[in-house]
């Protein structure tokens, strides 16, 4: 922790669930604020072992691993940590039930003693908005200045578009928010072309924690197939998404996976969806049938992976080999059949002119 912060100044933000949703602006804001912002490490087995030991075993995998960011935080000497309740994003689209009740979890499994955070966003119930959220976030550290609070938000703004704009350019998300810390805006201009192309959908938390993910964006690069994912969509796509799949908005996860897999149904470039599902998930299984379903009326392929703590490399990689193998394969036999069709239909046509000839 660097010297010229006080203790008191600190803020710790767990590397899992939300961040992945909304880091770049909370960095803006706690540092334009002199709050030094300090991260847990990145997810590794004990992270998920040591989160895993303090909750009920059915309990989610991000969960489990939320639970081992905030024991890495508190090795670190962190002694007041941000555990935000996200209860509703807009008006009747709810959070689920653990996501909601974060704060109270925490306090419930992890006896030590440290100060949690919990700002509440609800703007739903209680109608209460990104401003009211803030300033109970920064209100244990003696900041009540309006002024400053609306200032720093603006710096979160900031921090949050840029990363976005890398972030849907290409860029992997560590590497896009590195930049955006830095004030940084890159932009990736691959021209490579790729022979096939899949949609990964998950929640934030699970696709970009490489640890939960198993690194997948680096297993299909390395396999030339071309990734995309919900977060390169607008919020106007993953609405008609949503509605191309003839489902209503109620879970805030919903736009990541049920809005990306209708645009994506819909995209003629994309040859197949990947759906990674946490273990223990009420709301994936929900939605991840509700993918499936309308995968087959679209008529395009589907793999699900369900991970948990327990999950090997090994077999992730031979059923994302052998899924990719299915789509090289099935686009080959269209290319094939297309030509075919052609060919047949020149040399119809060629007899159709002998005929009309021979007339
Ligand atoms: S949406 Fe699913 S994975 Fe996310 S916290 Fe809730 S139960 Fe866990």
């Amino acid at each position: 922790m660097p010297e010229t912060t006080p203790q008191s100044m600190t803020i710790g933000i767990p590397r899992a669930m939300s961040y992945y949703n909304y880091f770049p602006f909370w960095y803006g804001f706690f540092e334009d604020l002199g709050i030094k912002v300090v991260i847990s490490d990145k997810t590794t087995k004990q992270t998920m072992s040591q989160g895993a030991a303090l909750v009920v075993s059915e309990t989610c995998l991000p969960i489990k691993v939320y639970v081992g960011h905030i024991l890495n935080l508190l090795d670190k000497g962190v002694d007041k940590i941000f555990v935000p309740s996200i209860q509703s994003i807009d008006h009747k689209i709810y959070n689920c039930s653990k996501i909601r009740g974060l704060p109270d979890l925490i306090r419930n499994v992890v006896k030590k003693d440290f100060t949690i955070i919990e700002a509440t966003l609800d703007k739903s119930e209680k109608n209460q908005g990104l401003y009211q959220f803030l300033k109970e976030s920064v209100k244990p550290f003696g900041i009540t200045d309006e002024k400053r609070i609306r200032t720093a938000s603006k710096a979160g703004w900031k921090v949050m578009n840029n990363f976005k704009i890398m972030l849907n350019s290409g860029i992997p998300f560590e590497k896009a928010l590195a930049n955006a810390k830095k004030g940084q805006v890159v932009i990736l201009n691959n021209q490579k072309s790729y022979p096939i192309s899949v949609a990964v959908l998950a929640h934030s938390y699970n696709l970009f924690d490489d640890r939960i993910s198993m690194k997948i964006f680096e297993k299909l690069e390395k396999l030339d197939v071309k990734a995309y994912t919900a977060e390169q969509l607008s919020i106007e796509q993953l609405s008609e998404g949503i509605s191309a799949l003839d489902s209503k908005l109620y879970w805030a996860n919903e736009y990541e996976m049920t809005g990306g897999a209708g645009h994506y149904l819909q995209d003629n470039n994309i040859d197949g969806i990947i759906t990674i599902n946490a273990f223990g998930c009420g709301p994936d299984s929900i939605m991840v049938e509700r993918i499936s379903r309308a995968a087959r009326k679209f008529n395009k392929p589907v793999l699900n992976l369900s991970v948990d703590e327990q999950t090997g490399e090994a077999g992730f990689i031979t059923r994302i080999e052998a899924f990719t193998d299915m789509l090289f394969r099935k686009k080959r036999a269209n290319i094939i059949n297309k030509i075919n069709i052609e060919d047949k239909s020149s040399s119809e046509k060629v007899s159709e002119n002998i005929e009309i000839t021979k007339k």
